[in-house]
């Protein structure tokens, strides 16, 4: 099993199509997608938790092995990763793999999550790589990182914790910036995210986008 965390604010293709890819990849039964409550690295979502989580229910709709898991939106304070992983390794026992997803750039910053060396005791970090992701690492997280690395996935399902994986994935050019940016300016985020995720944004007004009944009635 695997875990995605992410504010999705608001999810988008960039968010599927990886966990799309990661889930044949390395032959996962399932990804969860975490949307976070707090999180503690970054400026406030502009979407409350709840209809986060309910866009990305919407978007997982049809897709197997994508499941949204609102653990972090249960917990009260700051969304930190190594509680959520506490919380599910407690559920599947010490001997069951876990994975945790992030991307490149989240990696680079590693040392500065909250008690970022036993994020690897819990479960394996997959880092997902983009092509381009060419600036190096610190020293000191070079050297963790090289400790724990492995190139074969199988190996991630040989135990349950411990090991770095990189991964490519498809390049989306997406972000959820991008698209707060162009809803803000009024302009559609159609064929950005699944239709039915861009309908309920549209017919909610959400980021300030306000031609509700032009994405619901084309024509
Ligand atoms: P924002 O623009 O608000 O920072 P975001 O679009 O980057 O948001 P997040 O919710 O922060 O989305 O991302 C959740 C996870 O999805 C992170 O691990 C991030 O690296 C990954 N991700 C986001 N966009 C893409 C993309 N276009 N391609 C691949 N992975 C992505």
């Amino acid at each position: 099993m695997a875990l995605l965390g992410g504010t999705f604010d608001p999810v988008h293709y960039g968010h599927l199509r990886p966990a799309v890819e990661l889930l044949e990849a390395l032959c996962l039964a399932e990804i969860r997608l975490v949307p976070g409550h707090v999180p503690p690295h970054r400026p406030q979502p502009r979407l409350d938790a709840p209809a986060r989580a309910g866009l990305l229910d919407t978007a997982v709709a049809g897709i197997p092995g994508l499941v949204v898991d609102r653990c972090e939106l249960d917990r009260p304070g700051p969304s930190y990763t190594v509680d959520t992983l506490e919380h599910l390794r407690r559920s599947l026992g010490d001997q069951r793999p876990l994975c945790f997803i992030m991307g490149w750039d989240a990696f680079r910053g590693l040392m500065r999550w909250h008690q970022w060396q036993r994020l690897a005791a819990l479960a394996h970090l997959v880092v997902v790589t983009r092509g381009g992701d060419t600036q190096a690492l610190a020293p000191a997280l070079d050297e963790w990182m090289r400790a724990r690395r492995v190139r074969d996935p199988a190996a991630l399902r040989a135990s349950p914790s411990g090991h770095v994986l990189f991964q490519a994935v498809s390049r989306l050019e997406i972000s959820a910036t991008g698209i707060r940016r162009c809803l803000a300016l009024g302009y559609s985020a159609q064929g950005l995210m699944p239709d039915a995720v861009w309908h309920e944004l549209a017919l909610r007004g959400c980021y300030g986008y306000p031609q509700i009944s032009r994405a619901i009635t084309p024509g």
